[in-house]
This record gives structure tokens, C-alpha cells and sequence, in this order.
């Protein structure tokens, strides 16, 4: 698994998807710069959430709201009070860690225990083997189960009090537990706010006190009348936006997976008092689907209901994903009540409501939201659509198997010779397509290796262009995953590859 996520961020850089952000200057911890291809990819990704939330839905519209904010905003949000981590530092170490995120590795540690007891009896039992038997029946895969099981619902417990010794005892009952990782000197957890300040004016003593946003639902939430009365919108509707994020994450890493400027796609959606829970099954549901939609394996999804809540939240799951380094977080789905209006109306002195008109009644409507990560997305896609593979000849290949819709390029166009009015040929053919699609054009080395590059780039389609097409203005059209290669007329391409890279 290790290896497979160096390779993941080895292939990001060779292929121009992600460089380490100001790498002359040996980088910058846990920032990242979107390289040519991966800005592309981001895009696409982008496009596919906003396509399928705004576009798709009548009742949904889209804003971009600043990075900046008024600060009374993050009093009222909580963010001011409660948007807190709990760190603690090993003393031998001098390192500091993220107090769930480290309970988290231990639990995840002792479910691979359970994982190895598995393997190790589907090598003995081979065909017949029963996992589901086996590990009701398992008095040590039970035992690794039910203690990651007990862990995470303590963890969820004490994080909840406001004094964080249960915190440190656990971990310290967890080191125990998981021996191999040796013996730690602790200190006490401390909380840690997470926003980044900074400041507005040029004066001293004028600058205003701010805060880089760090989640973008505010800026929907202080919307919610203006977009409301001006889209005359009828409740249940939602408010979509994508943008940039930062928290001063302490323990940054995983690479693009926690940083500590991200790029956020959520929706909240404003409903009647009392509804919110169907809504929360429906966006739940709805979500995943999308997620299912990209093909990636259902098996690498699952929920995670939330026992622990947040401050304004009476119902909240996660959908993990199965990333190089375990399941992990990819988007939150929250029932947030009527929290942050309330507590913006509060804070402002204005009224935040709807005017109901089949009801006759004025009401602050309800949010539940949904809100996934870009960059996490981005990683969940890239990952799992690397692959290395075997082929016949005893050969392997290296290739990015993304989602047609959201691949970089969609094709390459590659003169088989460069001469004999193939490469003009060819340049007629992008000039064609660029209109309606991403394509590249490339003329170097042979035409084997050109196939290869286009593969690892996750270019679903490479357009080869011969001395037969000279006589019958026919080309071999190339599937990246396949490899098969057939003999289509020119003026079939677009749609070819329409058909194959619309949503
Ligand atoms: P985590 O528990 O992993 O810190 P969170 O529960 O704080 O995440 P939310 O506040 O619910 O995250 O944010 C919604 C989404 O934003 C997350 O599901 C995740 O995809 C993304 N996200 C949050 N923090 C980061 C980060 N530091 N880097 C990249 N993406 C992030």
C-alpha cells in the first residue's frame, strides 16, 4: 500500500499533474501547485459536481462568494469559539500530532490485524473459505474488531468533554495495545484554533482583524435572503458554490489530502422545519450515487454515521473512500438545523427568514448540506485509476484509467511519420476537434511510445493517422483501456468521442 502511494505521488509529478508548491525554494510543507494536466483534471472534476448539483436540479443555483468575509461572521458561525483541533506532542519525539487523527492510525492498525487473520486463513481454506463464518466465529479478528470499535466510540466520547484527559488516557491505553509502535512520552492535549488571521487596511491601528475562510458555507449562509428574494427561489432549494478553503492544519500531510489550502465544492439546501431528516437520507443517498456514478468501485465507498456531532449539527455521516492509506474522509454530508441563520440573525440584527406562502408564515428553513473536498476528490480519483499492468508479451504498462469525463485530454493525435503529409494531415484533424474537446498533438518518438505516454496520461483515445489515410481519409482510433484499435472515418470521430467523454 505504501509503495503504491509513492508511486501515486511520483506519477503526479513525472506526468504534470501535481509539483510540490515554490519547489526552487526545497517547497513548502503540505501546499501543493496543480501542474498542467492536474489543473485540468480539477477542472473537469469541478464541472462534474457543478454540472450535476446546479445544472441538473431547478432548484439548486450557484454563487461564488468571497474569500473574505466580515469577521462577526466566524463569531457567529463558532468558528471564533469552537473551530478547535486537539494536539498533543510526544516529548521524545518533539513531534505533534492530531489527537483523533493518531487514534484513528491506531484503530485502522488494528483492523489490518483483523485483515491479516483473514488473508492468512483465505490462503489456508482457499476456495471454500467462509470470511463472513470466519470472522463472526474468529475469536481474534473479533477481538481486533470489537477493540477498533470500542476505540472510535470512546474517541468520540472524550472529545466531546471539555477536559481532554480521557483523550490522553486512551492513547496511552492504545500504545499498549499496538506494541510494534513503541513507547511514547505524551504531554496533555491542548486545543488549537485552526483559522488563519490576517489583516485588512494599511494602518496600524485601521487594520481590521480577518480571517481566510475556512469552510466556503458561509458565505451561502449570509447569501441565503439576497439569493432567495432575487432568484425568487421556493423552499426546498439550495446554494451551490466551489472555492478556496484554509485551515492552519497542524498535522498537514497525506499529500494532498490535508492541506492547508484547499478548494471545497458544497451545496446547503434550505428546507421546511421538521423535513430535514428526509432530506439528510435523500442528499446521503444522492451523493453516493454520484460518487458510484464515476465508476470506480463500489466497494471503495462506504458511510460513516457520525456519533460525535458538531456544535450545530443534529445529524451528520461521512462518506469514506478506500485511498492508498485506508478509508478515510471524502465528503460530509451535515443536518445543520437552523443553527447558522439563527445565529446570524443574532449577530447582525437582521431577519434571515422565509416567507412561506402556502403556509401563510414566516420560518428560518433548515440546512442540511453537503460538502466534499476537491483536492480529496481529486486524490480518490487519481489513485485508483493508476494502475500497473500486465500484458501478454510479459510486458507491463503503466496506465491512469480515469473517467473518460474527466480526463485531461480527451485525445492525442499522432501522425504515424513525420513526413509525407501526415502531420498536416493530423493538424487538420485537432483543429477540427479542438472546439469541442481537449486534444493534443505529438510527433515525437515512435509510435508505441507515444501509446505509452498517453496511457499513463489517461488519455482515453490516441487518433493514428497513415498512408492509408492519405487514399481513404480513414485513421485507427486506439481505446486507452482496451488497446484495441479500429479503422473509422474521419468524419466519425467527434462523435466517437463524444459519445464516450459527455457525462
Ligand atoms: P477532517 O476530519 O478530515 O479534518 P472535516 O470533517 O474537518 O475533515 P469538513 O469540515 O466536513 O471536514 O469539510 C468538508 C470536506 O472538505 C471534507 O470532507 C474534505 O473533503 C474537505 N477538507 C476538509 N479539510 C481539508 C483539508 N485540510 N485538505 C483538503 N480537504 C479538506
Amino acid at each position: 500500500q505504501e509503495d503504491n502511494f509513492k508511486n501515486v505521488i511520483s506519477h503526479a509529478k513525472e506526468y504534470g499533474f501535481i509539483f510540490p508548491s515554490s519547489e526552487i525554494y526545497d517547497g513548502l510543507s503540505a501546499v501543493y501547485d496543480y501542474a498542467q494536466n492536474g489543473a485540468e483534471l480539477k477542472k473537469n472534476i469541478r464541472e462534474y459536481w457543478w454540472k450535476s448539483m446546479v445544472q441538473m436540479h431547478e432548484n439548486i443555483v450557484g454563487i461564488d462568494a468571497a474569500i473574505f468575509m466580515h469577521p462577526t461572521t466566524w463569531k457567529a458561525s463558532g468558528h471564533v469559539d469552537a473551530f478547535n483541533d486537539p494536539l498533543i506532542d510526544n516529548k521524545d519525539s518533539k513531534k505533534r500530532y492530531r489527537a483523533d487523527v493518531l487514534i484513528e492510525d491506531y484503530a485502522e492498525k488494528l483492523n489490518q490485524k483483523a485483515q491479516k487473520e483473514i488473508d492468512k486463513a483465505k490462503e489456508r481454506f482457499g476456495e471454500a473459505f467462509d470470511e463472513g463464518q470466519f470472522v463472526t466465529t474468529n475469536a481474534r479478528v473479533m477481538e481486533y474488531k470489537a477493540k477498533q470499535r470500542e476505540i472510535l466510540e470512546r474517541m468520540a466520547r472524550s472529545l466531546g468533554n471539555e477536559d481532554l484527559a480521557d483523550v490522553k488516557a486512551l492513547i496511552e491505553e492504545l500504545e499498549i495495545a499496538c506494541p510494534e509502535s513503541g513507547s511514547r512520552n505524551w504531554t496533555e492535549v491542548r486545543q488549537f484554533n485552526l483559522m488563519f488571521g490576517t489583516k485588512l487596511g494599511a494602518s496600524a491601528d485601521s487594520a481590521m482583524d480577518l480571517y481566510l475562510r475556512p469552510e466556503t458555507a458561509q458565505g451561502i449562509f449570509v447569501n441565503f435572503l439576497n439569493v432567495q428574494k432575487s432568484g425568487r427561489m421556493k423552499i426546498p432549494f439550495g446554494i451551490a458554490q466551489t472555492g478556496k478553503a484554509f485551515r492552519n492544519e497542524i498535522v498537514a500531510r497525506q499529500f494532498i489530502f490535508r492541506m492547508r489550502e484547499f478548494e471545497q465544492m458544497e451545496m446547503q439546501f434550505f428546507v421546511k422545519p421538521g423535513e430535514e431528516m428526509k432530506w439528510y437520507d435523500y442528499w446521503k443517498e444522492t451523493r453516493l450515487k454520484w460518487h458510484l456514478s464515476l465508476g470506480l468501485g463500489k466497494e471503495n465507498y462506504r458511510f460513516h454515521d457520525h456519533e460525535k456531532l458538531a456544535h450545530y449539527a443534529n445529524a451528520a455521516a461521512d462518506i469514506e473512500f478506500n485511498f492508498p492509506f485506508g478509508f478515510k474522509e471524502l465528503e460530509g454530508i451535515h443536518s445543520r438545523t437552523d443553527f447558522d441563520l439563527k445565529a446570524h440573525e443574532q449577530y447582525s440584527g437582521k431577519k434571515l427568514q422565509y416567507f412561506d406562502t402556502e403556509e401563510n408564515r414566516n420560518y428560518v428553513p433548515y440546512v442540511v448540506e453537503t460538502s466534499v473536498g476537491l483536492d480529496r476528490m481529486f486524490l480518490a480519483v487519481f489513485s485508483n485509476s493508476l494502475v500497473e499492468e500486465a500484458l501478454e508479451d510479459g510486458l507491463t504498462r503503466t496506465v491512469l484509467r480515469l473517467p473518460s469525463v474527466l480526463a485531461p485530454t480527451k485525445a492525442a493525435i499522432l501522425p504515424l511519420v513525420k513526413k509525407d503529409g501526415l502531420p498536416e494531415i493530423s493538424r487538420k484533424i485537432v483543429d477540427e476537434l479542438k472546439w469541442d474537446f481537449n486534444v493534443a498533438y505529438d510527433e515525437k518518438d515512435a509510435v508505441g511510445r507515444r501509446y505509452r505516454r498517453q496511457d499513463a496520461l489517461g488519455t482515453p483515445f490516441c487518433i493514428t493517422v497513415d498512408h492509408q489515410t492519405i487514399d481513404d481519409e480513414t485513421v485507427t482510433i486506439r481505446h486507452r483501456d482496451t488497446m484495441q484499435q479500429d479503422r473509422v472515418k474521419i468524419s466519425e470521430l467527434r462523435a466517437i468521442i463524444a459519445n464516450d467523454v459527455s457525462m
